[in-house]
């Protein structure tokens, strides 16, 4: 099999039609209005609220700022309990905000944190929850709902890689007190860089305003210290045209995805995801984990000899936010034994809209020609 011509990486953001965009860039040039919460702003926020089936959206410049400003909003202080399974940016936000991360074990089938090794990392200092919905497939929001009520504890979503996911028909931001879902260009949804926070309190609605706008409430009046985070003009009308595509680019996801699990199912080592019933998915990654013992390679060699194809995979996530060099060794010998595991044996493979499916075949073909080598050998 020749190595292909041209790179595949793991994800390619979404553009729309060039015209398309330049088309709903020409208000601005009308009005003269470039951020600050314009009326394209405000268009594009109305579309979302509707599109993610939310109460409240709050929009802002990216996700990873709209977790800090959620931490700001809902006053949580002291330890919050979360996953090392994630990106930088979850454990980034609360450390940044002066917060201690207390790391909790995560499942081996959702890859989420587990809420029955939550109650266990309560003590006094504990005031809020801090789960990630990995991949865009749901944590169990009953069980942390129970925990959360239970011990008088906020709880804030980083649904990052959730947009347009469903649970039972409802948006997945109705749950808990504050969703983050990002906008960033490799996200299955763009609006350039962004992120959409969604509540059901409209009494955070002011709040997450403040901060989002140095705290000012008048020309004369700065009630808190805030920050800046205003999504621009220009990132929200990206957005109005992209909302245009996305169902299309979910049907085709769910396609690529598809024919991933069917080519897959009988390679033995490699694990695949399932669809959840009740549950709309967006298919915004395709996870795969290898068992070293049974596909004849480590994950690691797996993702070295996909590059000699033209493949390029991502360890989502590993190393574990937990071992992050900037923590030192701050949280080392914690019990993460299922994050380290999976960390350890996941590797997400190219998916995005514009994937031919006969490059998925291509890819399938090269997992199964690396596995046969293992086995040769
Ligand atoms: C992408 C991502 C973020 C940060 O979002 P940005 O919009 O890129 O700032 C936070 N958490 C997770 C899990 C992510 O994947």
């Amino acid at each position: 099999m020749n190595k292909l011509e041209t790179p595949i990486f793991v994800t390619k953001s979404f553009l729309p039609p060039f015209e398309e965009y330049t088309h709903k860039i020409k208000e601005i040039w009308d009005n003269n209005i470039l951020t600050n919460l314009g009326p394209i702003h405000e268009e594009f926020k109305e579309k979302l609220n509707s599109y993610l089936k939310t109460n409240y959206t709050t929009l802002c410049t990216n996700g990873h700022l709209g977790l800090e400003m959620s931490i700001k909003a809902l006053n949580l202080k002291g330890e919050v309990i979360t996953t090392p399974f994630t990106f930088a940016s979850t454990t980034h936000a609360l450390v940044n905000c002066g917060i201690k991360p207390i790391f909790c074990d995560i499942e081996t089938e959702s890859y989420n944190i587990d809420p029955n090794k939550i109650e266990n990392l309560i003590n006094e200092n504990t005031t809020a929850i801090m789960p990630v919905h990995v991949f865009g497939t749901p944590c169990d929001v009953e069980a942390i709902e129970k925990i959360a009520k239970k011990y008088n504890l906020k709880v804030l979503y980083d649904a990052a890689h959730c947009f347009g996911v469903e649970i039972n028909g409802k948006g997945i931001g109705n749950f808990g007190d504050i969703s983050m879902i990002s906008l960033h260009a490799t996200k299955v949804f763009n609006s350039i860089e962004g992120g959409a926070l969604t509540y059901n309190d409209s009494k955070l609605k002011e709040a997450l305003k403040l901060y989002k706008n140095f705290g000012i409430t008048g020309p004369e009046s700065v009630i808190a210290v805030g920050g800046n985070s205003k999504m621009n003009e220009f990132q929200a009308a990206m957005g109005i045209v992209n909302l245009r595509y996305m169902d299309k680019q979910i049907e085709d996801r769910k396609k690529i995805t598809y024919l991933y699990r069917e080519l897959l199912k009988d390679v033995d080592g490699i694990k695949t995801s399932k669809d959840i019933k009740n549950v709309k998915h967006n298919y915004a990654y395709f996870p795969i984990l290898i068992d070293e013992k049974k596909f004849g390679k480590t994950r690691n060699e797996l993702y070295e000899k996909l590059k000699d194809f033209n493949i390029f995979t991502r360890k989502y996530f590993y190393p574990l936010t937990s071992n992050f060099d900037c923590y030192q060794d701050e949280y080392k010998n914690l019990d993460l034994k299922n994050a380290n595991y999976i960390a350890d044996r996941i590797l997400t493979l190219p998916i995005y809209g514009s994937l031919n499916l006969s490059t998925v075949e291509y890819i399938v073909n090269a997992i199964k020609i690396i596995k046969k080598e293992a086995i040769i050998e």
